[in-house]
Formats: C-alpha cells, structure tokens, sequence
C-alpha cells in the first residue's frame, strides 16, 4: 500500500478519559469547585466533553457539555453545593462524540439519591453490545458502554452496593476504571486486570480518588496508593472500606500511559512517570545511539524526559529544537482535517540557533501515521538542521487498542504496513530507530528498581505492539469464566 494512502484522520494516539471523585467529610470546602479544578489537571485525557454530579440533598445533580473543562465551566461549578462528587473528561472511545455521550452517567429514578446511581469511566468495556441485550427494554440515553454498566448495577440483585458490583463484574470484559455515587456514598473501582489507572488520596479529613496522583496533588491532597486491580473503594460516613472483589494473579497496566497518556508529574504504583520515560531514552539510547550527531532533542511535552536521558547517555548536549507555543492546542482536537494541519503549524516554533548546520537526533515517543512527523522534519531541515536522526522511545504501534485509547485501526498505522527502513523513506529522517519490546519492558520494571519479568509477564499490556501483548484471549479461564457468569444472567 502506498503510505500517503493512509487516511487516519489524526497522528497521535488520542486519550480515553480522566475520571475523580472527592469525599469531603470536614464540609469546609466547595466540592463541587474542587472537582473542576481536579478535573482541568486532567485535561490532558479528554478534550470532548466534561462533567461533574454531585449528591445534593436527596438526589444527584449533574452538569456536563461539550468542550473542554473551562468551557464547560468557565465560572467553576456555580451554585452547585455538596460533600461527596464525580467528575469525568472524556474522549469518545465507544458512542459518537456528541453531549448524551458526555459523562457521569445519570441513571435511575429522580428525587431519591438512593434510586440513583452517577457513573463515570475511563476505559473500554469491550463486550458492552451483550451487555446492552441483558438490560431488555430500558431505553438508553447514550451509545456508551459507560450507561450500559450503570443500569447493569442500578438493576443488579443484592442488598447492598457492594454485592451488586460482586454480581456485575464477572459479566464485564475490558478496561475499566469507575467512579460512582449511589446511596449518598463515593465507590472507585478497578478491573481485575487493573488495565486503567485509579489513584487514592486524602484531601483535608476527606477522601479523593483521581485517574492520577498528579491531580491529586494539585489539589492539596496527598497521594496514598493506586486502587489495586479489582478493588472496591468505598468511602461513606464511616469511612474508608476496601473490598477486594476480584483477584487476578496477572495484571496488564497500559504501558501507553507511562510513554505517553499520563502527565510526567503523576506515579502509578510507585513508578514515577517521568523516571519511566527517562529509563525508555536511556534504553533508547543503548540499542539505537546516533554516532556523529551533534545534538539531541526532544518531541515537546511526552518526549522531554526521554530526550533527555538519551542525551546524557550518549553523551551529547539537549537543545530545544521546537518551543511549544503557549496557546496552541494538541493537534487532533479540532475535527476538521485543514484546520489540524494548519494548528500543526501553529503549535511549535522552531529554534534555528539551535539547529542550523547541525546533525539532530530528534526523539518522540510514538508514531502513529507519520504525516505529523514528516513534516515536523521537512521543517527542521528548512531551519537549516543537515541531519535529522529520529528516535522513537516505544516500539512501533501495529495494532489498535481495544481498551479505552484510541491509537486507530491498523490500516492507520504505518508501521502495520512498512518496515522502519521504508517509514525512515516516507518521513524523510536520516535513520529511525524505535525501541525494543523488551527495552520497554525493561524500563516500565526496572524504574522500580525490580528485574524485568517475562516479557508478556511484567504486569502490563504491550497488545498495540504485538498481538501477543494483549491480556485477554479467547480461550483464556478468565474469558471461560465470564461466559459462564453471562449464560447464568
Ligand atoms: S493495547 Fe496499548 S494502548 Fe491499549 S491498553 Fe494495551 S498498551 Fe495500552
């Protein structure tokens, strides 16, 4: 296939979703504020839409649109007032992008808070269309996988939330990481797999779980922990009760969110994210050095910290070959395909001081169909760069995501379809050269300072770079299981 054929309308992976819940037991600060601000320092996950419900009084209230958070909200929460909330941003992985798609799900009866239940997700519950066919005649509201999951839970049988949960969880497939108010109370939850990040903390004498422990601090709280994979956190008037619904001997964190979703400032499970990506430019640097160059820089923002590295590794200086300009948007957020290429453009300028005449190392995190990049390289040369070597710190992406992020079909992705050699080609560089699998297995585990497990064993997902990578299979106990759970419905 010729590679200009490729038609992706976008060239990078885009985010799935933010999700936080805050607990306030002092009732001494304005939740609802704080749960928008909480969820601009998640912004970086979704850009569609944002939301917030929050119980006020004897029902949830909610309050969601299109756009970003300060756009949806551009005088904070209002008059809204409560002590227990959620919040979501949110970037269509299943449903259209349109505002019944936008969550926290409402579902249930109003008037009475304990008929209703407020959901909000980050993930991709994969088998949402069986799901649907369980729910009978209930008319939905939306085409997500998240509302499906809400009345599954709102109709469950069980006295308490707790147990309705234990009988909703087997019949799930996918990536989930929930946040949920019903019956006045907060819960967060993660698949057993714990595919999708969730972040414990405490905010003053409350409680706040957030899609990362960045925004977590942001907002004064200290981060405590991540919700283990198939936890349920429970926060109400008595406090804090884990319940372990769920337990899996393997785990498949998305390796994504170290190398590119999740801001630098956050750490999942102890492994900072910024150290991670210093250890990818470090590994980078040792399979795929750059003999001659002159300079090595970095793709801004999720790229810094491994350009970085590399560049201490191989002992060259860093140097700002783009400046990110300060009022630009990323790239794919406006859907008309002119206007993003013009935003391409718009979004960096580029230091000729810094490389002119000079022999580049140029190093991003990923390449999803290249255009972006040749043409970030076209530029480079027309500063007057003589050479532009590109280093790539994950492997390359040849297979979509089924789990919450959307990285495209394999017919958008170039390297499903040419060998490095053949992308070095189309986009123009000197020579490519991406990370192994095993380099990133290495730095996602050794950043921890533990030894690298089996490949396919360390505890995360590699599925968009090799086939093998992806956690679930359909032969596996796991998926026996959950047909079991789904016959007996
Ligand atoms: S397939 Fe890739 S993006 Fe999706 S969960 Fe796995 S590692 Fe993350």
């Amino acid at each position: 296939m010729p590679l200009q054929d490729l038609a992706a309308p976008f060239d990078s992976p885009r985010e799935a979703c933010g999700v936080i819940g805050i607990w306030d037991a002092s009732g001494t600060f304005n939740l609802p504020d704080y749960l928008v601000l909480g969820l601009t320092e998640l912004q970086h996950r979704g850009q569609e839409s944002a939301g917030i419900a929050v119980c006020a009084g004897d029902s949830i209230e909610t309050r969601v649109g299109m756009g970003k958070v300060r756009e949806v909200f551009p005088h904070g929460a209002g008059e809204m007032r409560a002590s227990v909330g959620i919040g979501h941003v949110r970037y269509s992985t299943t449903g259209s992008s349109c505002v019944q798609n936008a969550g926290p799900f409402l579902v249930g009866r109003h008037g009475e808070v304990r008929d209703q239940l407020a959901l909000a997700h980050n993930g991709n519950v994969s088998n949402s269309d069986e799901l649907a066919m369980l729910l009978g005649d209930v008319t939905l509201d939306s085409t997500t996988d998240s509302e499906i999951v809400a009345h599954l839970l709102l109709a469950a049988k069980g006295e308490t939330f707790v147990d309705r949960m234990r009988s909703v969880i087997p019949l799930l497939r996918g990536a989930y990481s929930f946040v949920i108010l019903s019956g006045g109370k907060l819960y967060g939850l993660r698949d057993p797999l714990g595919m999708r990040p969730l972040c414990l903390g405490t905010l003053g004498r409350g409680w706040i779980l957030a899609s990362e422990s960045g925004a977590i601090e942001k907002l004064g709280g200290a981060y405590e922990r991540d919700v283990r994979p198939g936890e349920l956190i429970e926060i109400g008037e008595d406090g804090l009760i884990s319940t372990q619904l769920v337990e899996r001997e393997r785990h498949a964190f998305c390796s994504f969110e170290y190398i590119y979703f999740a801001g630098a400032a956050s750490s999942f499970d102890g492994r900072s994210v910024y150290a991670v990506r210093q250890e990818l430019g470090r590994q980078l640097a040792h399979e795929h050095p750059a003999p001659g160059a002159d300079v090595v820089s970095g793709v801004p923002d999720s790229a810094v910290p491994a350009a970085i590295a590399y560049a201490a590794e191989v002992g060259l200086p860093y140097t700002e070959a783009f400046i990110k300009s300060r009022y630009s948007e990323r790239s794919f957020i406006k859907p008309d395909q002119r206007l993003r290429r013009l935003e391409v453009d718009l979004k960096f300028s580029i230091v000729r001081h810094n490389v002119a005449g000079k022999s580049v190392v140029l190093v991003d995190d990923s390449i999803v169909r290249g255009n972006t990049m040749k043409r970030a390289i076209a530029a480079l040369r027309n500063y007057g760069a003589r050479e532009v070597h590109l280093r790539i710190s994950s492997p390359p992406l040849r297979n979509p995501c089924f789990y919450g992020i959307d990285i495209g079909s394999d017919e958008d992705l170039i390297a499903a379809h040419a060998d490095t050699e053949r992308i070095a080609a189309y986009i123009g560089a000197d020579s490519l050269g991406y990370l192994s699998l095993e380099g990133l297995a290495q730095a996602v585990t050794l950043s921890r300072g533990e030894a690298a497990g089996p490949r396919f064993h360390s505890g995360h997902c590699y599925g968009c770079f090799q086939a093998q990578g992806y956690p679930y299979s359909a032969h596996s106990a796991f998926e026996e299981q959950r047909e079991r759970a789904l016959a007996s419905v």
